[in-house]
């Protein structure tokens, strides 16, 4: 694959017609680092939120050797690394999946939420005896974007019985939870643990694993969360009230967190009406979340002539390449006034489902990739992992556009 310095080179040497993916594994090669260097225990990708073998390979060599996967397809992406532990962690499988995964890939780590599913697996591993076993709990989420409580996981408060059921099968007894993604903030994960607490001593179990799930945030325009070592910090002194044994282990299942800063998207610009740009990428592409859930990406123009004042910014909205009017995303996505038809712009910290989310509607959701060596436009770990520049959000010195970008109304 082709590399570039910058998104900006990319366009003066290729004006790629497609809109175009610009990869950073160096990106999540520091994203994975700074997890399994901080988090106490293991630290698992969670597959489903960028499978790009050219991310995989940057997780594994920074030394990801966990993965949380939810289908067959995302286990046979993974299977064949070598020293990859595999954790099944969609608590409704269907029968097929679940035999095809244990016998087929060796998997023997699986989440359920409910009787059915613990028959389930029992029924199509054989009655397996040296399983994984997690039990999925339904926690409160606190300063998240895309809460995920509704659709999965017990009440904690109605838990113990499939707690001390699963113990009776399980080789390894887990708990684990979602506490929703993009978490702004660490609350969410210290009451999820309180949950956890209440419900060891009530089901009257020795736990050998605590799952903390994923939810970790990313920066973006209109979201800057609290340091990511503020997260740690909370979520280890939470965990070290729990009444669990010596051997028991954590892990976490971050998705966002590992690659959001891997990639970015550029784009053209088609067309301009007023201060709506026509673009070649949109809502039924990589951009569903700036469509759907009012995500703001940091911005720039990549072959503008750049301004000479902050005051030369103005407020964009984007069309998409399709036909339907929900193919909108509307910012505000602050840019050089003078953007015009035929400019280009990197639209960053699209890594995390951005890709993996694009469909082919109208005929569209073909892109062009390469690899990009700079730093990604906004970013949670600063320059080095484990010297203490992870406070808070770090920019770029070339991130001039996204810091224009206004807070949140
Ligand atoms: C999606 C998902 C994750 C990753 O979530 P992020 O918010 O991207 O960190 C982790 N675990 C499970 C079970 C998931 O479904």
């Amino acid at each position: 694959m082709d590399r570039y310095a910058t998104a900006r080179d990319l366009v003066v040497a290729r004006q790629p017609d497609r809109p175009t993916f610009g990869l950073r594994p160096h990106a999540a090669g520091q994203a994975a680092r700074w997890f399994l260097e901080h988090f106490p225990g293991d630290v698992a990708y969670a597959v489903k939120a960028n499978a790009s073998p050219f991310l995989l390979g940057a997780l594994y060599g920074a030394g990801i050797r966990h993965f949380d996967v939810a289908s067959l397809p995302e286990i046979e992406d993974v299977a064949s690394i070598p020293d990859a532990h595999l954790h099944y962690m969609h608590p409704i499988k269907s029968r097929t999946a679940i035999r095809r995964a244990f016998f087929e890939f060796g998997v023997r780590s699986f989440s359920l939420d409910c009787e059915d599913e613990l028959t389930k697996i029992q029924q199509e591993t054989g009655n397996a005896k040296d399983l994984t076993l997690w039990v999925r709990l339904a926690v409160q989420p606190k300063n998240s974007k895309l809460p995920l409580e509704r659709m999965f996981g017990i009440q904690p408060a109605k838990a113990h019985k499939l707690v001390a059921k699963t113990r009776l099968v399980a080789h390894k007894l887990g708990l684990t939870f979602h506490v929703g993604s993009q978490t702004t903030s660490p609350e969410a994960y210290v009451s999820a643990l309180a949950d956890v607490a209440a419900l060891i001593g009530k089901a009257g179990v020795v736990l050998d694993r605590v799952d903390v799930g994923g939810g970790f945030p990313s920066a973006y325009a209109n979201s800057r969360p609290e340091p990511l070592s503020d997260f740690i910090d909370a979520i280890k002194s939470a965990y070290d009230t729990l009444p669990v044994s010596a051997t028991c282990r954590m892990m976490c299942e971050p998705g966002r967190a590992l690659v959001s800063e891997a990639e970015s998207l550029i784009v053209r610009v088609n067309s301009r009406r007023g201060n709506e740009l026509f673009i070649n990428d949109g809502a039924y592409g990589a951009l569903f979340d700036a469509a759907h859930l009012g995500w703001i990406f940091p911005v720039r123009l990549l072959n503008g002539i750049q301004p000479a004042k902050s005051g030369e910014f103005a407020p964009f909205s984007f069309w998409g390449p399709t036909c339907d009017s929900i193919d909108r995303m509307p910012g505000p996505f602050m840019l050089p006034a003078t953007v015009r038809e035929g400019d280009y712009i990197e639209i960053g910290n699209l890594g995390a489902y951005g890709r993996a989310i694009a469909g082919r509607f109208n005929g569209f959701g073909a892109y062009e990739q390469a690899i990009l060596l700079d730093p990604p436009m906004l970013s949670v770990y600063g320059k080095e992992t484990g010297v203490g520049h992870n406070r808070g959000p770090h920019f770029g010195k070339d991130a001039d556009a996204a810091e224009m970008t206004p807070p949140p109304a």
